[in-house]
């Protein structure tokens, strides 16, 4: 069994509380230890002075878009970008075609990730059949498949009785519903945020409250139910509330920020450039200091990426016929850095917690941690390091980036998959 030693960085581990300078010590697929371990001889030693040496992040919201659309990514190439983000697991979404609703479905999902042998990869399983609304997938096929949680991203489940079903079903399984919290009749035909800017503009405009009622339904049937519920992509003042308030009284439900949320503003659509059309559309200024201050204060748990590859044909199309989404993996780090830690929002440890343990806890997995024992996946990040966010230069099949030609700091540096090197 091969032993790796990675010596002199700063060691960050919030599960244990961890931030020191220290060792850490890898035998074979699972972590020896940290510090000093004097009965253990490294074959190899990766030297990380003034580098952070973490966990491997955890990315719990991605599109990898196989089976179906491969044109825009495919398992192997979707966690390719992981590992060049320094993502060591992925979980994704099942709105692909056809959708991730059965048991087979997910055990494919496993395959394929083997087979690519980068990043490791968690299904999420659809709860309803074909993402339909209509009727509820087989959910406990799905998790004898592997599934990890359950959603219809991309689309809301608009039915209350099937998502409360749903919150119900997933509860004797102990697995989370992540809930895409969207009113489908409010932001119809709608290509950005509805404010002084889509007006400005005359573009049609998606109202905050259309997020908000769902999330406020969604949290209701997480207090009726007891199910565990998860917002994800929260991107509105009137969210965070919505969500610091449940979780006050005692309700189940964690949520998750974007890096574009908490960067970009509705500004961004003055240039009619489709690398700014999300939903979530990207909002005002004000909710996006809600949802830094969601991040300080906990309300917000998880960081994510939602990372959504469009091939270039498609996102070259007219505003409101280009599809939804941007991609995300490969400039995770850098945006962390300049939104949250260089203005002293997080602490590195916090940024951390919110990218390995808590997406890990909300998907039950055992991952995150550089527990003895734990798999060892480890990400090392040289923070410093400055660059420019090159598209063309991703690993990812697609380029909907809207951060192209940013100057940025930070990068994943070295990346280890179960005790592998990978990047
Ligand atoms: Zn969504
Ligand atoms: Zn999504």
């Amino acid at each position: 069994m091969q032993t790796i030693r990675i010596t002199n960085g700063r060691v960050i581990d919030p599960a244990q509380g961890i931030d020191q300078v220290t060792d850490v010590w890898i035998q074979g697929e699972t972590i020896l230890g940290l510090g000093p371990q004097p009965t253990a001889q490294a074959d190899h030693v990766i030297d990380a002075s003034g580098k952070i040496v973490c966990p491997g992040l955890i990315d719990m919201h991605v599109h990898l878009r196989e089976p179906g659309r491969e044109e825009d990514e495919t398992i192997a190439t979707g966690t390719a970008a992981a590992l060049a983000g320094g993502v060591t697991s992925v979980a994704c979404m099942p709105n692909t075609e056809p959708a991730l609703d059965s048991q087979a479905a997910a055990e494919f999902v496993y395959l394929q990730a083997d087979r690519a042998g980068n990043a490791n990869v968690f299904p999420v399983g659809a709860i309803t059949k074909g993402r339909q609304g209509q009727e509820l997938a087989e959910i406990g096929g799905l998790v004898e498949g592997g599934a990890v949680a359950f959603t219809d991203d991309g689309s809301p489940v608009v039915s209350a009785e099937i998502m409360r079903r749903a919150l119900e079903y997933c509860r004797m399984f102990n697995k989370a519903v992540l809930s895409h919290a969207e009113d489908l009749e409010l932001t119809r035909d709608g290509v950005m945020h509805e404010g002084f800017e889509s007006m400005r503009l005359g573009l049609r405009g998606m109202p905050a409250a259309a997020e908000e009622v769902m999330v406020h339904r969604d949290i209701t049937l997480a207090e009726l139910t007891g199910g565990r519920l998860h917002i994800l992509h929260v991107s509105t003042a009137g969210s965070v509330e919505l969500i610091r308030q449940a979780r006050r009284r005692g309700i189940n439900v964690s949520g998750e920020a974007t890096p574009h949320h908490f960067t970009l503003t509705d500004k961004c659509l003055r240039g009619f450039d489709s690398n700014y059309k999300m939903a979530p559309p990207l909002r005002s200024d004000q909710d996006v200091q809600a949802v830094i201050a969601g991040l300080k204060d906990g309300t917000l748990e998880v960081i994510a990426t939602d990372h959504a590859p469009h091939a270039p044909e498609k996102k070259m199309r007219e505003l409101d016929q280009a599809p939804n989404g941007i991609i995300g993996l490969e400039t995770l780090l850098p945006i962390c850095v300049m939104s949250l830690i260089e203005p002293g929002h997080l602490t590195w440890p916090q940024l951390i917690e919110k990218l390995t343990v808590n997406p890990a806890r909300v998907l039950g997995i055992d991952r995150g941690t550089l527990n003895p024992g734990a798999k060892a996946d480890v990400t090392i990040i040289d923070p410093k390091t400055e660059w420019t966010i090159e598209p063309n230069s991703f690993r990812s099949k697609s380029r909907n980036c809207p951060f192209a030609g940013w100057k940025v700091r930070g990068r994943a540096h070295t990346v280890l998959v179960n005790g592998k090197v990978k990047y």
